[in-house]
């Protein structure tokens, strides 16, 4: 960072919050924190509940014409009577650091991009570091959300591994989950994936973030009889979600840099 502050570039994110729900406050939390730790400037815009979707465009018109800004980032999902989808089209995509913009869906499927999601970026990177190739391996996405699973699914393919993506309508999950070298659950039911679902040895990624009985921040797989049959496995938390800020973090300095 002080090498870039030194050339005179200096990132800055500005992170869009509407309404109270207690999740996503505790993600632009560590969004913020994250901007300090490494010395991005950050501009934090929480709005009320009652925000018109004409008030949010008028805030990311701003934030789009403001040289002090590189990156937006609105913490979805926004409350109900907003469009999402316009939101997120009002973004300019040089400064879409979440690539949540149509344009940046599109580069990313042609494998030609400027950003990648943050959490299936972090996923990549996750898998990079623990020395797996991806190329040829089976691999499994257990969910097909445009944040994650798709996007997912694709950066998997671009590292050349044969993927099937896994919903809510895939008939016999546990016998195409038992295929996977590589199985990436990002469904968001706690401890749905079980160790009956594994390949031995298979590397096991989880995604999920979710609440168990007791109010407990666990993921979607049951870690504790999982790790038993997996060959490598990430824990909740700990895992996928410290990397989701770290790619966050990389994509602001990309943007800076466009
Ligand atoms: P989402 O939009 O709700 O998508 C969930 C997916 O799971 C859907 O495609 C759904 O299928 C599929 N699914 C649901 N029940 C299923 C079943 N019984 N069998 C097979 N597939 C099933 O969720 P998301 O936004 O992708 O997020 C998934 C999880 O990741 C959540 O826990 C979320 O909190 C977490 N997350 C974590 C991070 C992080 O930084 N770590 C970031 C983003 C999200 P259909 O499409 O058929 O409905």
């Amino acid at each position: 960072m002080a090498e870039l502050k030194e050339k005179g570039i200096n990132p800055g994110l500005a992170v869009v919050i509407v309404g109270d729900d207690p999740a996503s406050r505790v993600y632009v939390n560590n969004k913020k924190k994250a901007c300090e730790e490494i010395g991005i400037y950050s501009e934090e815009y929480a709005l009320p509940a009652e925000t018109t979707q004409e008030q949010l465009l008028d805030l990311i018109k701003t934030l789009s014409d403001s040289k002090q800004i590189n990156g937006i980032l609105v913490q979805l999902p926004l409350p109900k009577h907003l469009d999402e989808k316009a939101v997120i089209a009002a973004i300019p995509p040089e400064k879409d650091v979440d690539a949540f913009h149509p344009v940046n869906v599109g580069k990313i499927m042609i494998g030609d991009f400027d950003f990648l999601p943050c959490t299936p970026a972090g996923v990549m990177e996750l898998i990079a570091e623990a020395g797996i190739d991806p190329t040829g391996k089976e691999c499994v996405v257990i969910g097909r959300s445009n944040i994650v699973g798709k996007p997912q699914a694709m950066l998997l393919l671009h590292k050349n591994a044969t993927v099937t993506i896994c919903h809510s309508k895939t008939v016999d999950l546990k016998s195409v989950c038992r295929r996977a070298d590589i199985l990436v659950a990002a469904v968001g039911k706690a401890k749905f994936v079980t160790a009956d679902m594994i390949k031995p040895g298979a590397v096991v990624i989880d995604v999920g973030m979710n609440r168990d009985e007791n109010g407990k921040l666990c993921g979607d797989v049951d870690f504790e009889n999982v790790k038993e049959v997996a060959g490598a496995i990430t824990p909740v938390p700990g895992g996928v979600g410290p990397m989701t800020i770290a790619m966050l973090m990389k994509n602001a300095v990309k943007a800076a840099l466009l």
